[in-house]
């Protein structure tokens, strides 16, 4: 009996807590930036805005007229909450300090936008090329950096996204022959080449999710046989894929959670 009211008496704090907070509407007439400035919010949260929905949002491609930003709470940098609005969907994410003091955006489930990554993008045979700066190419005969991992694999093995991210490239490209690239969010971006063909359906600005099929190993471009050219890039550097600290996704303790979610909920009935 007690518990419960306890427990009333606490949600009811959050509650009204919540209902407390300040509201900010970015309302897109011409874009993100100039209709921020309008609204009186600063550069520092329109980049974390880009930087939180640029996981599952092209920012040149998706946003539309008329598309909002709610900031709830603090407008500086973090917000307790942002979400978007447009008339195909919504995507709200919430701020949480973790027992280290670190502040991050979940969504309603607790977790972050962004997926962990993969390793590596398929089943290979072996490695035939590290991550090297100076590489005999086979090929030219000449002594050039390798900054990419390269996996011998049959041709027709199925490549997979090594993350959720939105398809940027999907074409024949010179000595990359058929490749592909992946936007992670705002920093990363993975390189697929040598591809004997792409996966139906593929086209630049999907939306494609972590493991699913892109393409199949070929030997297209400058390649002496089949194989996978894989690249990682971070901040537009070519990072080596197999020792690269990659993103792993983040989660609200279980401990927490109940509370995370009563005040994410509370705060999306007022919206
Ligand atoms: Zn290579």
């Amino acid at each position: 009996m007690h518990k419960t009211l306890l427990f009333l008496i606490a949600s009811l704090f959050f509650i009204s807590s919540a209902l407390a907070y300040e509201k900010s509407t970015i309302k897109i007439t011409r874009s993100l930036n100039y209709d921020a400035q309008k609204a009186h919010i600063g550069y520092k949260t329109v980049n974390n805005i880009v930087r939180i929905f640029s996981w599952k949002m092209d920012f040149n491609k998706d946003l539309r007229k008329g598309d909002k930003f709610i900031l709830i709470g603090n407008r500086d940098a973090t917000p307790k909450a942002i979400i978007y609005i447009s008339s195909r969907k919504r995507i709200a994410v919430f701020s949480y300090t973790d027992k280290h003091g670190r502040l991050n955006y979940y969504d309603i489930n607790g977790k972050t936008l962004y997926s962990s990554f993969s390793r590596v993008p398929l089943k290979y045979k072996h490695i035939s090329s590290k991550f090297q700066l100076k590489r005999l190419h086979p090929i030219l005969k000449t002594w050039k950096p390798h900054r990419a991992v390269d996996y011998a694999a049959n041709k027709g093995t199925p490549v997979r996204a090594v993350a959720d991210g939105i398809i940027k490239r999907r074409k024949y490209i010179g000595a990359l022959g058929n490749a592909v690239y992946i936007a992670h969010g705002m920093n990363y971006v993975t390189v697929y080449a040598h591809l004997s063909k792409f996966a139906r359906g593929l086209r630049v600005g999907s939306k494609i999710k972590k493991g699913k099929v892109i393409a199949y190993v070929g030997s297209t471009g400058r390649s002496t046989g089949p194989h996978l050219h894989y690249e990682l890039r971070y901040k537009g550097k070519r990072r080596n894929p197999l020792t690269w600290r990659l993103p792993k996704q983040k989660k609200v303790p279980k401990s927490d959670l109940k509370r995370f979610q009563s005040q994410a909920k509370a705060i999306l009935r007022r919206l």
